[in-house]
């Protein structure tokens, strides 16, 4: 039996992968299940997985999620330190499926107890880039991705082979907007952005697939995940979402993973490996597949994938402002303070302030990390705020 420890279970992610776990009943159980709000979700998935205790991130939600719970036997708690505990528990595997760099801390809890994880929470790498996977590599613990690119990347990367790297490629979808002008772009409404057009998926990463932020993001995931150089990898839509991502060699050969647009494959994946896993995916079947086409991004439109290769580039806290700003400026949206197009502008107006300002750092511990997330979080809310 593989025990698992899911952070963010009530979430896309953590139901997906909930999913492929339902299926295997004899291969996993549940050691602790995390959630922020949904206590619903997270009291039901805790009875049903027998998981050893359930922990909300919220302290003023412990008395609902406690009398959820009452009778199963199941421990209740609450609060950031027991997210921090509930990571530190003894498990085979735990799942980073939080959103946003909140979810950083449990995850490097995890880490430093010696707990492999599989990652789908890119924002983590984002936002601590060096200091995360130097962090897992002290420590001999892998970091199995979970995002379906990065699963592809992985399973088409030939380390061995690391030198006769030529490029990796990673595929997006376009989002609901691919073939939008910038005019229309500007009436964008949240239901309209929310509305992907291949993936269901919480709503922080279905607003950055849209603006294709969660591309760039991507693209500086895969950089920390693989080791390759800063003029490897780019990005090409690829409407279908079939082909998740290649990588191509110096012998012209291009190896890719194909599959249909279901995250419970690279789920899959993650949980078993180094083995396979039958998940509970419909087949993919090319004779009866649409064409499978592909087009460049228009970075005039989308301006979000270069610039996160723009502070990939200029490296130290650039991605870690980046991602800050990012996940303020989403949540501006969300609220509807501010409009589409300027989700990417005020990203991009928090990263020329922060060269303005020298903020812009070399991330040597943790503590660098957090005072560069502060500085994007502060210095984009107070942009936004003057946008009203
Ligand atoms: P969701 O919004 O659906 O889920 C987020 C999860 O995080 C929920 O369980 C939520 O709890 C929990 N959460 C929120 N805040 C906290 C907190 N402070 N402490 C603990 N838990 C918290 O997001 P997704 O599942 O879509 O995405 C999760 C991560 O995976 C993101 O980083 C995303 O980029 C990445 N990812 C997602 C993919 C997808 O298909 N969805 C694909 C690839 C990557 P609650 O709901 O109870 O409030």
């Amino acid at each position: 039996m593989k025990n698992l420890t899911i952070l963010g279970s009530t979430g896309s992610i953590g139901q997906s992968t909930l999913d492929v776990v339902r299926h295997h009943r004899e291969t996993f159980q549940i050691e602790a299940l995390v959630g922020n709000r949904n206590i619903v979700q997270l009291a039901a998935d805790a009875v049903e997985f027998g998981a050893k205790i359930a922990v909300t991130a919220d302290p003023a939600l412990f008395d609902q999620l406690t009398s959820a719970l009452a009778g199963s036997g199941i421990a209740a708690a609450a609060g950031e330190t027991a997210v921090i505990e509930a990571a530190q528990r003894p498990a085979d595997l735990l799942i980073g499926a939080i959103v946003g760099a909140q979810g950083l801390k449990p995850t490097l809890a995890a880490i430093d107890q010696g707990t492999p994880v599989a990652l789908a929470n890119k924002e983590c790498l984002v936002s601590a880039g060096d200091v995360f996977m130097q962090r897992a590599a002290a420590k001999s613990v892998p970091v199995i991705p979970v995002d379906s690119e990065h699963s592809a990347i992985f399973q088409c990367f030939e380390t061995r082979n690391a030198d006769s790297l030529d490029k990796v490629t990673l595929t997006a979808s376009g989002g609901p907007f691919r073939t939008w002008d910038a005019a229309k772009l500007k009436d964008v409404r949240i239901e309209d952005a929310l509305n992907h057009p291949n993936w269901t998926m919480g709503r922080k990463i279905t607003i950055d697939s849209a603006t294709l932020m969660n591309k760039g993001l991507e693209l500086i995931e895969a950089f920390q995940l693989f080791p390759i150089g800063h003029g490897q990898i780019d990005a090409i839509v690829h409407p279908q979402s079939i082909v998740h991502s290649f990588v191509s060699y110096i012998d012209g050969s291009v190896l890719a993973q194909l599959g249909m647009p279901d995250m419970r494959t690279p789920i899959a994946l993650a949980l078993a490996y180094p083995e396979r896993l039958k998940a509970p995916v419909e087949r993919l079947d090319l004779t009866k597949s649409a064409d499978l086409t592909f087009e460049p991004i228009r970075h005039d439109v989308f301006p979000a994938v270069r610039m996160c290769l723009a502070a990939l580039e200029r490296g130290g806290s650039a991605t870690t402002i980046l991602n800050a700003a990012n996940e303020i400026a989403v949540a501006e949206f969300l609220s509807q303070r501010i409009g589409f197009l300027q989700i990417a502008a005020l990203v991009e107006e928090t990263l020329s302030l922060a060269e303005r300002d020298s903020a812009i750092t070399s991330l040597g511990s943790l503590d660098d990390v957090w005072d560069a997330d502060r500085y994007g979080r502060e210095t984009a809310t107070e942009l936004a705020r003057n946008l009203l």
